[in-house]
């Protein structure tokens, strides 16, 4: 492992109707094209923000993530990777003894960290480097100034939003036990500072006051769980995190993810109607943003409506983001294609697809490769690798990574989202003139 770390720097509540039941699967099991869950630190590390992601892996771990987060370059860096070595890989040197190193040189030139992932990746796995054994180690070393834990972003066990997954899992374990005798809400899943706020502010004025979030801004700030605490998941990807908190008596709010107008209202209402909020107090408190979220749609659909869209099976946000599109914008998914559908966390979306949609689980990229071509959709949402050899071949491309970058939850958000969809047709436009 090499001495250096490498660092870089809202009318009456829509309860909404149902456009098809149950749609049938393909289930793919071939080559995947999908980055791994390392990439999660990306947006990760903005969040939690006296947090430290440590990769222990190669350099071609450190390049993805200069690829990844090249954009973010000037930003404070807060994660860096432990490069592992030939005489590492080659258990030529004790890997422990130079992680020990690493962090310790780490940890003296940086006394703001607060809590330090160890972040496994495919070279720490086939070594078999146990990365949940270095944590605790450390952590008698440096507790209670620093909380270290592990997770793995490893592309042999992550797809690129299972990263998020995966370390809200390795939170869970670490938060307080509850004392509180009433329901209180957790909303889980990293939102933007500016999203979280609104939702807060949202919650406030439906009476809703114990409310917390996770991952939280500092890492001193983690949120209690216990059997009175009612879980809202802000992202569909979060199956780990949610057994993690099942298994410590949360429960999970069944609702649609809060993207658009119409999925804002109905995942709040989700949370209002679990807290017993009365329907007069939600909408005095929700019809004024959906409004205007509803009206900061309206010329988006004019460019969206009828638009053909095939979505790879990339972040697993391809469902909610389909039934928004289509719902809300008038879009024509043709293909959605999603890495896993768990489908509790998903019962309130899928009814609420179109009829006829061909749903995908899993990945066979040449397959459906062909199924693109064949079909020849207006856009294609996919990764940064597909998207462009699909662009040189005259198909307009949405990279998905994107949607994880910017902030699309909630009302007032919903035309930053559809524009997101809107501005690659501009783009071929723009390029065609
Ligand atoms: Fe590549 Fe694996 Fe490192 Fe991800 S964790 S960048 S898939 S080597």
């Amino acid at each position: 492992m090499s001495g250096s770390v490498s660092l870089l720097p809202e009318r009456a509540p829509t309860v909404p109707s149902s456009g098809c039941s149950e749609p049938s699967v393909l289930r793919e099991r071939g080559q995947h094209e999908v980055f791994c869950g390392l990439t999660g630190i990306v947006w990760m590390h903005r969040k939690i923000q006296d947090a430290f992601f440590l990769i222990v892996g190669s350099r071609t771990c450190a390049h993805l993530m200069q690829s990844a987060a090249g954009v973010m370059i000037f930003a404070e860096p807060r994660f860096g990777t432990a490069v592992m070595e030939e005489r590492d890989l080659a258990g030529m040197a004790d890997a422990n003894e130079e992680l020990d190193k690493v962090v310790a040189r780490l940890l003296v030139r940086r006394p703001d960290i607060k809590m330090l992932f160890l972040v496994g990746s495919c070279p720490s796995e086939v070594i078999k480097l146990d990365l949940s054994k270095a944590a605790s180690r450390l952590s008698k070393t440096y507790a209670p100034d620093v909380r270290i834990l592990n997770y793995t972003g490893s592309g042999i066990e992550t797809t690129f939003t299972e990263g998020e997954d995966r370390c809200l899992a390795a939170l869970v374990p670490e938060l307080p036990v509850s004392e509180s005798n009433g329901p209180e809400l957790l909303v889980v899943g990293a939102l933007a500072d500016v999203v979280e706020d609104q939702f807060a502010r949202l919650f406030g004025a439906m009476g809703i006051e114990n409310v917390a979030f996770l991952p939280p801004r500092r890492s001193g700030e983690l949120p209690a769980v216990g059997p009175n605490t009612k879980v809202l998941l802000a992202q569909p990807f979060l199956t780990e995190t949610m057994r993690e908190l099942a298994e410590r008596g949360a429960k999970h709010i069944p609702a649609p993810f809060p993207l658009g107008a119409e999925g804002t209202t109905a995942w709040l209402k989700a949370a209002a109607d679990t807290f017993g909020v009365d329907p007069m107090t939600f909408r005095s408190a929700t019809a004024a943003a959906e409004a205007r979220a509803t009206r900061a749609l309206e010329p988006f659909r004019d460019a969206l409506q009828g638009k053909r869209i095939f979505f790879m099976p990339d972040s697993q946000l391809e469902i909610p983001l389909a039934r928004m599109l289509s719902r809300e914008l008038g879009m024509e998914p043709i293909e959605i294609g999603t890495p896993f559908i768990h489908k509790a966390h998903l019962a309130g979306e899928i009814p609420l697809l179109p009829e006829g949609v061909v749903l995908s689980e899993g990945q066979d990229v040449d397959r459906q490769l062909d199924r693109v071509h064949a079909e020849k959709p207006d856009l294609t949402v996919c990764g940064l690798g597909l998207a462009n050899p699909l662009e040189a071949e005259g198909l307009t491309t949405k990279w998905s990574i994107e949607l994880l970058f910017t902030p699309i939850q909630g009302y007032d958000q919903a035309s930053d989202l559809a524009n997101l969809f809107a501005w690659p047709f501009d783009r071929r436009t723009r390029l065609q003139v």
